[in-house]
């Protein structure tokens, strides 16, 4: 069974299926066109026809429905908003490279 591990294309984190499927249910594989975000830079990412990530483009990006296109914002906001109470903690979240997207929030 393949498991989806890999790494980000963007920042070459370590990343795994199951925690980055945005709008799919647990434990279902991905497919072709299925994306997620990140946890680590907040890359958006799509999965070609082989199951390998690659970086939505902005074509890839403004070609989704505008459902998923809210869904991918939300999460990356998400994602931003808990690295941010971190730093207010004093504490870094375990996202080494998410801080550089700080700025964008
Ligand atoms: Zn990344």
């Amino acid at each position: 069974m393949k498991t989806f591990a890999g790494k980000c294309p963007r920042c070459a984190a370590p990343l795994n299926g199951e925690l980055l499927t945005v709008a799919g249910v647990p434990n279902v594989p991905p497919r072709a066109g299925d994306v997620s975000v990140c946890l680590y830079c907040t890359a958006f990412l799509t999965f070609d026809n082989a199951l390998e990530r690659r970086e939505l483009t902005t074509s890839d990006f403004i070609g989704l429905d505008a459902e998923t296109r809210a869904e991918l914002i939300q999460a990356r906001v998400r994602i931003l908003l808990y690295a941010a109470q971190f730093a207010q903690w004093g504490r870094r979240a375990h996202m080494p490279n998410v801080d550089k997207n700080l700025a964008h929030v």
